[in-house]
């Protein structure tokens, strides 16, 4: 199981419809916190509910798995109105398969989006998904989330020796 991601954006904007269907991507399991908005911004901002509703447009399936809790996720969800899986314990894959399901998106044509490599990225290895990684918006300075990104970074710097600083559309 490799943990280097299938992409890797500078930031969730940069993907667009034509570059998921070029890699067979219909559904994204898409992380919340440091992928779509810092921890302390309560609700999306204009950019991202754009952003999704030119997924909508491109008949791309999109649903909300998140780690934190359904009042952090439902208030984030309240003007995007997508399917929510809050308490999603990432890496453990049974939310993610849920949330698939749910939506009607097979695995294989499936992609998670998110913010770190130990829960985002294996999560998808887990259900069989494509996986996107994006750099944390702005991450807390905690010793745990310091030795966290530190263990993400060997795995980063292989990925770019590969693949050069993010994905190329
Ligand atoms: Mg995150």
């Amino acid at each position: 199981m490799t943990l280097l991601p299938d992409a890797y954006f500078a930031r969730f904007t940069d993907i667009t419809p034509a570059f998921l269907q070029a890699r067979g991507i219909d559904a994204l399991l898409i992380d919340i916190d440091n992928t779509l908005a810092p921890y302390e911004e309560p609700d999306p901002r204009p950019e991202t509910a754009a952003w999704f509703a030119a997924l909508a447009e491109a008949g791309i399936r999109a649903a909300l798995i998140s780690n934190n809790h359904a009042d952090r996720v439902e208030r984030f969800n309240a003007a995007l109105a997508l399917p929510t899986f809050p308490d999603a314990h990432k890496p453990l894959p049974r939310t993610a398969r849920a949330a698939l399901a749910a939506i009607g998106a097979e695995p294989a044509r499936a992609a998670s989006l998110g913010d770190q490599i130990f829960t985002d990225v294996a999560c998808a290895r887990f259900c069989g998904m494509q996986a996107i990684l994006v750099p944390p918006i702005r991450d807390k300075r905690t010793l745990f989330w310091r030795i966290k990104r530190a263990l993400e970074r060997p795995i980063i710097a292989a990925w770019r020796r590969r693949n050069g600083e993010f994905t190329q559309v």
